[in-house]
This record gives structure tokens, C-alpha cells and sequence, in this order.
């Protein structure tokens, strides 16, 4: 029973990240009722390099609406240092996680949205006869039709209603804001890390750049990940002094006066992403009777990269016209369509990609490989854009290396 009251919804969606604002904005678009909730604190930016890809930007142009920098050259490095100039023949883009998520959540309110400062309790939801009954910390409750999980890797509602992941199946990534280099360009770089599965990125943005280390939660060792961290960022910051942007050399142990004159200025941050095995690619569901998950909190990211912005972004999308067709159980196969496919064979071969091959990291071999070769720095240049996608990445590399230089 509902008491009169209550303050109902025909959706209630949870987390007012990329997933849950942009399916917001099309439900809402379309007549529906539509609660957003987050309970974020004002001006506290979701943890994020804020790198979206090419595929996104081309998906949905609107997105460069959103205050954000455009990048169009890459310097990838290898683990042992070996160094890449991509110039990319479609730009991705960086976004400060405030401006990015404030963008779109404005969207779905302009658009009539119910956005609620509010964060649900862990526990806070309960099925009724014809729905949910949602309540929030501060201990207001509300009904809804649908109830919709947008709220992130640590989803408590994808816990209760899809199970828990295993630690093994959820990444790391940390790092730090810190400022734009005094003088000089502010690089984009990518660096795969020697010893551990992952990368280390430096990613700038309008104000500031981001640096962070991406790697597996199971293998991850804090203070060594960190040292290598700031040995990344010190290097950084000493070629953009001398203005010679493309040669970073890496890991090497920076001093520890260089290393603290940098910590005072910046701010860490640090969070998981999920990063589902072969198999639970399989078993693990999306939504069912009166609710679905997004984004994040369905575990839709990349487990090569721990990319997620697009995916967040497309199950949204994906939800949304199942929704409005009137067959949210459909959701279900068209994400495994559209995009599920792609993503398990990535985990299939994250293993290799951080692995052997011939001897040595097989990212090493990559970069050598595109080096020399316009063909694989094509594709490496098109798997950086989101256009080139797993399932056929050996052929196309194998292909690109028999064409004629
Ligand atoms: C350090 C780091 C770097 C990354 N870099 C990139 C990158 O460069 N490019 C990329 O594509 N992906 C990147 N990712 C992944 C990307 O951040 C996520 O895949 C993406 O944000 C998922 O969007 P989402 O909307 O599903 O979830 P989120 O963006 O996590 O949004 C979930 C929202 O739910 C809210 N919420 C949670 N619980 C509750 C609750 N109980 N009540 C109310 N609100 C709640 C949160 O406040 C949050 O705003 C990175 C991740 C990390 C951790």
C-alpha cells in the first residue's frame, strides 16, 4: 500500500552519472515521468579521466556541447619505455567529470526530469504489488513503477538485484589532479605500465590534468602503483619544462623533492571499475521484471581499457527504447547484441594484450610494430578512437603487417 502521500514516478532511476542522466533525458523526452536521484556532493567529481572516445563524440555530437578539450595527437609508451607519436585521424575528447555529468543531467532536466539531491539508502528499496518503494537517507520515500540502477561500480542495487561481483572481476584506477605545466603544450599520454597489467595516463584537461593508473584490483600494490605514479608524473612535468613533449623517460625513480614539491599541489582520487570474466559476460543480467541496470552498475566497461563512458552512455540509450517500445525485457538482448559481444571478447584477450608474445610484453610489441608500420598505427590509432573493436583486432593488425609500408 502507498501511502497518498508519496511522491510517485513512472521511472526512478538511481545515479545521475552518464547512464542514468542520459536515459533520464530520453524517457522524460518521450512524456515519461521520471525521478533522478544522486547523492553526490555539490562540486565532488566522479572519479574519471574523462576521456571519451571518437565513437562517442560521433554517436552523440552533442556531447561536444559539454566544456571539454579535444585531442588530437597521442604519445603512447610501451613498458620498456618505447615511445609512440599517434596523430589521430578522429580526435577524442576530455572532460572535467563535473562539467561532463552537470551537462548532461541539465539535459534531462530541461527536458522534465525530476533531478532529487538525494542519495537512496543502501538498502532502500523494496517491491510493492505494481512497483518500488524507493527511500533515501534523509528518510523520504517514493514509489515508482520501474526502478533503474545508474549509480556506479559499486551499485548496491545491481548487489541486491543481479548479485555481487567478485574482487577479481572489478579494476582499479587512481591518480591525481594536479596543474597544467607552466610552459609548453599539455601532452595526452598513455604508457603501459612495465611488471603490472594496465596504464598509466596523463590526460589533460581545460584546467588542470588528470594522471591515474588503471590496473587489476587483485595484483594491485599500493605504494609501488604510486611511486610509479608520481615517477610518471615528475617525468611529465620535466618535459613540458624543456619543451620536448615527445620523449618522457619513463620509470625512472624521481627525486623526492621533485616528487613532494608536485604532492602539495595535488589531489588524489581513486575508485573501481568494473571489469567482468568471459564468463559472467554470459550469466550476468542486465535487468528483469520492473527494473534494469546502466552503465557502471551493470558492469558495462571495458576490461582492456576500463573505458566506460561510452557504454554508460549507449545502454542508456539501449534501455531507453526498449522502455519506450513497451518491452523493457528486450534491454537484455540488444545490449548483448549491440555491444556485449565486443566487450567479452575483451576479456578474453586482456590476458594477451597485457601478456607475452615472442618474448615480450605484447604491448611492446604493438608500439614496435607501429613504429615502423603506417598500417598498425592505423588500427592502434582506430582502437584509441573506439572504432576498432576486439573481436577482429588480431586479423586487422595481422592484415595491416602483410600491406606494403
Ligand atoms: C579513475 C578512473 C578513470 C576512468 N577513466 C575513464 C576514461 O577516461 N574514459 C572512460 O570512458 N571511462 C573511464 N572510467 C570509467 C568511467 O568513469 C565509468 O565507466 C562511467 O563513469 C560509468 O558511468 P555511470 O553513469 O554508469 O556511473 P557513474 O559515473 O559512476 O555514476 C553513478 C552515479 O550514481 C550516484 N550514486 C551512487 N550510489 C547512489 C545512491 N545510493 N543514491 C544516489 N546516487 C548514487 C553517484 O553519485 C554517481 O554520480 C574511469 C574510471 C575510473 C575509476
Amino acid at each position: 500500500m502507498i501511502a497518498a502521500h508519496m511522491v510517485h514516478f513512472e521511472v526512478l532511476i538511481v545515479g545521475a552519472g552518464p547512464a542514468g542522466s542520459f536515459a533520464a533525458e530520453q524517457l522524460a523526452r518521450a512524456g515519461v515521468s521520471v525521478g533522478l536521484f544522486d547523492g553526490r556532493p555539490p562540486g565532488e567529481p566522479k572519479a574519471c579521466g574523462g576521456g571519451v572516445t571518437s565513437k562517442a563524440l560521433k554517436a552523440w555530437p552533442h556531447l561536444l556541447e559539454a566544456v571539454g578539450r579535444t585531442i588530437d595527437e597521442l604519445d603512447m609508451y610501451s613498458p620498456s619505455g618505447k615511445h609512440l607519436h599517434l596523430q589521430l585521424d578522429e580526435p577524442f575528447a576530455v572532460y572535467s567529470r563535473i562539467a561532463f555529468d552537470t551537462f548532461l543531467r541539465e539535459r534531462a532536466q530541461k527536458v522534465g526530469a525530476k533531478v532529487l539531491a538525494e542519495k537512496v539508502s543502501a538498502r532502500g528499496f523494496k517491491r510493492t504489488d505494481d512497483g518500488w518503494i524507493v527511500r533515501t537517507q534523509s528518510d523520504a520515500e517514493f514509489s515508482c513503477k520501474y526502478l533503474v540502477g545508474a549509480d556506479g561500480a559499486n551499485s548496491a542495487i545491481a548487489k541486491k538485484l543481479a548479485g555481487p561481483l567478485p574482487p577479481a572481476e572489478m579494476e582499479v584506477a587512481f591518480g591525481y589532479r594536479a596543474p597544467l605545466p607552466e610552459a609548453g603544450d599539455a601532452a595526452t599520454v598513455v604508457a603501459f605500465l612495465p611488471k603490472w597489467v594496465g596504464y598509466a595516463w596523463a590526460f589533460p584537461r581545460v584546467d588542470h590534468v588528470s594522471f591515474g593508473i588503471a590496473t587489476t584490483q587483485d595484483a594491485f600494490e599500493h605504494d609501488a602503483l604510486d611511486k610509479l605514479l608520481w615517477d610518471f608524473m615528475v617525468s611529465y612535468y620535466e618535459v613540458a619544462q624543456v619543451g620536448n613533449l615527445r620523449k618522457m623517460k619513463l620509470w625512472n625513480r624521481a627525486d623526492e623533492t621533485q616528487i613532494n614539491n608536485l604532492r602539495y599541489q595535488a589531489e588524489r582520487y581513486a575508485a573501481r571499475i568494473p571489469g567482468l570474466s568471459p564468463r559472467t559476460w554470459d550469466t550476468r543480467k542486465a535487468c528483469g521484471e520492473g527494473w534494469a541496470l546502466l552503465g557502471d552498475a551493470a558492469g558495462f566497461a571495458d576490461p582492456v581499457t576500463g573505458e566506460g563512458i561510452y557504454y554508460a552512455l549507449r545502454s542508456a540509450e539501449l534501455f531507453a527504447q526498449a522502455y519506450l517500445a513497451g518491452e523493457p525485457l528486450t534491454y537484455e538482448q540488444s545490449w548483448r547484441k549491440d555491444f556485449g559481444a565486443e566487450l567479452k571478447r575483451a576479456s578474453q584477450m586482456r590476458r594477451r594484450f597485457y601478456g607475452n608474445f615472442w618474448g615480450a610484453p605484447f604491448t611492446d610489441r604493438m608500439i614496435d610494430f607501429a613504429r615502423g608500420h603506417r598500417g598498425i598505427r592505423k588500427v592502434l590509432g582506430q582502437l584509441v578512437a573506439g572504432d576498432q573493436g576486439y573481436t577482429n583486432l588480431k586479423r586487422k593488425l595481422a592484415r595491416s603487417a602483410l600491406k606494403p609500408l
